[in-house]
């Protein structure tokens, strides 16, 4: 590696044992499904009623300090933490599933440790499992590797100036080493892993035109491949070429990059971000994401990473905000419990914002302050309450702030709905957004509901993405304000006359509606706190944990400004919610900007959802 000022220990030396990259770039795709990562896939945007901006993944924003990294080099947004990694356990009865802030959220696999200390810009880029399954390595976009089980220390490039960050790394499948490839395409052995040659070595002072993105392992550990974000292929040692993304698709720009690729028999196949998937040689084309249907509503964030059965039956990626697709044996199920390999719908969320694919958060920047009222519920659950907050803030990171009891009550209407609720009451709760009310409502025996959660919506003019919108046949250029939490109610249900029974299960429905108020919403798996009826899970799921995970966010959002008197324009905005049913009212408001685009706040939604009924 010519940019490297030292041998790192461990390292080996990276100018010899070249046998030189394979740059040809005929030949063809085996399968024409392959081409489904080619169709241009339209912009989420099926709840406006506006026309697709420019660039719907990175809008322009305000007050954030965190600046926009490369999805190729972290997979970080300006936003935060992202899944940048899923791993199938050896014996592929589960999965790893990584964020990049090192969290490793198990789903159906064990757990061995994870959360490595990270330097400012350090992120955790990939996992790779030990051969027995007992352990696994977490490397950095620094080139540092933590072991965890029985997954032992081969060296590093703690202290290594990097010319790239470390974007892909792989063990031995004996698990005797292992190699890291940086962004450039530097290639780092350790170990048992020989080094067979890198990008730098064979197109010294080339800049690539796309990043390598990705670094793939012969399965007989004699080479290597290394794949680039336009599908181009630079395979070393006896690592054969089977074409690659610019041999088949000559001139052709992809729309959405290649962003990882994966062994599968004796070649290699890539998946881009839009969750098409390109195979080459023997691997199999067993679909892709733009070949499902998407649903009225349905929103998906980029694609950020695969993983493939050994014997090529299925695959399974993920994207930035931890939903999994699964192929051939992967294949998703539609309902049940599945278990094994499959990819199981491990947690949703109540909505996204259609400009940025990422979930509805609350703000991270301030506190989310709430009040008690436990007068109709049995003494214990005031307790309850605190502990289950306490849960959430482990599990989320935001952080929460008791201001206290409160007289306000919140009651409900016939169909389970809160009554509405003012979210600004300065005679009581002072010049801010009302706290979160939190408490006990008299039970509604007729419908059996035993909770009902709604979090309060509104436009963060801090963070916006600016859009072109028609206002009375004018196209204009305005910057639409991403909604976020500012407030909201959770109610439990409770009767006096209810036994011990129904107060043993209070602390699940308490932490399910919270589950709700920080935007998680349901699944259709029992092993999953957040499924809709009380089946006796106490405590949230490896699914509504990775759900949770990802709803606290290590970038600091600015909190929403306060209220202030709007002025109505033409509804263009509206959210879906997890009940299927698309809720905010009309209105909004257009603010007048002097330094650029006006700025419009699209109305204040509500998201009512309830945890169903006690099975009776
Ligand atoms: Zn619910």
């Amino acid at each position: 590696m010519t940019n490297l000022p030292e041998t790192p220990e461990g390292a080996q030396q990276t100018e010899t044992g070249s046998h030189g990259a394979t740059l040809d770039r005929r030949s063809f795709l085996r399968s024409g499904g392959a081409l489904g990562a080619l169709a241009l896939v339209g912009a989420p945007l099926r709840t406006l009623s506006v026309p697709a901006p420019a660039r719907p993944r990175s809008g322009p924003t305000s007050g954030l300090a965190a600046a926009p990294l490369t999805a190729a080099s972290t997979g970080l947004t300006a936003d935060g933490l992202t899944v940048v990694a899923i791993v199938y356990t050896p014996d592929e009865s589960g999965y790893w599933v990584v964020t990049s802030d090192g969290a490793v959220l198990p789903i159906d696999a064990p757990h061995f440790g994870d959360r490595p200390s990270l330097s400012e810009g350090e992120y955790v880029s990939a996992l790779s499992p030990t051969p027995s399954g007992g352990g696994y390595w977490l490397f950095t976009t620094s080139g540092r590797v933590t072991g965890y089980g029985d997954a032992l220390h081969y060296g590093d490039l703690t202290g290594v100036a990097l010319a790239g960050p470390v974007v892909g790394a792989a063990a031995l499948p004996s698990g005797e080493g292992y190699y890291m490839v940086g962004s450039d395409g530097g290639i780092f052995s350790f170990g048992a892993a020989t080094y067979m040659g890198s990008v730098p070595q064979v197109l010294p002072g080339v800049a690539l035109a796309q990043p390598v993105v990705g670094l793939v392992p012969t399965p007989s550990s004699d080479g290597y491949w290394l794949v680039a974000g336009d599908g181009g292929i630079f395979s070393f040692g006896a690592a054969g070429f089977y074409d690659s993304v610019p041999g088949v698709l000559p001139g052709v720009t992809l729309d959405e990059p290649v962003i990882g690729a994966l062994a599968s028999g004796q070649a290699y196949l890539m998946v881009a971000s839009d969750g098409g998937i390109f195979n080459f040689g023997d691997s199999v084309f067993l679909g892709s994401r733009p070949g499902i249907p998407t649903e009225p509503g349905e929103i998906r964030s980029p694609v950020s990473a695969v993983t493939v059965t050994s014997d090529r039956s299925g695959y399974m990626m993920v994207d930035e905000v931890g939903e999994t697709w699964g192929f051939g044996s992967a294949a998703t199920p539609q309902s049940g419990n599945p278990s094994g390999p499959q990819a199981r719908l491990t947690h949703t969320f109540i909505g996204k914002w259609p400009y940025t694919s990422l979930p509805l958060r609350w703000p991270s920047a301030e506190p989310i302050h709430y009040v008690l009222n436990n007068s109709f519920g049995p003494p214990e659950a005031s307790q309850m309450v605190h502990d289950a907050v306490a849960e959430i803030s482990s599990r989320t990171g935001l952080q929460f702030i008791f201001d206290g009891t409160t007289t306000e009550y919140v009651g409900h209407s016939s169909d389970d709905t809160p009554d509405h609720r003012e979210s600004y009451q300065p005679s009581r709760y002072g010049d801010r957004w009302a706290p979160v009310w939190i408490g006990a409502r008299p039970d509604n025996v007729a419908t059996g509901t035993v909770g009902v959660a709604q979090p309060v919506l509104h436009a963060n003019e801090r963070v916006t993405t600016q859009i072109e919108v028609e206002i009375d046949g004018v196209l204009q250029t305005i910057a639409v304000g991403e909604p976020i939490f500012i407030t909201g109610t959770v109610s439990y249900h409770w009767q006096p006359y209810y036994g011990a029974a129904a107060l043993a299960e209070l602390p699940a429905v308490i932490l399910h509606e919270l589950g709700h108020l920080v935007g998680l919403g349901h699944v259709n798996s029992v092993a999953e706190l957040m499924y809709p009826s009380l089946t006796g899970v106490a405590d949230f799921g490896q699914g509504d944990r990775l759900g949770l995970h990802l709803l606290g966010s290590t970038a600091a959002i600015p909190p929403a400004p306060g209220p202030r008197e709007g002025i109505d324009i033409t509804q263009f905005v509206s959210i879906a919610s997890d009940e299927g049913t698309d809720s905010g009212p009309g209105g909004g408001e257009l603010i007048p900007n002097p330094d650029g685009p006006d700025f419009y706040r699209p109305p204040r939604p509500t998201l009512p959802v309830c945890l169903g009924t006690r099975p009776r």
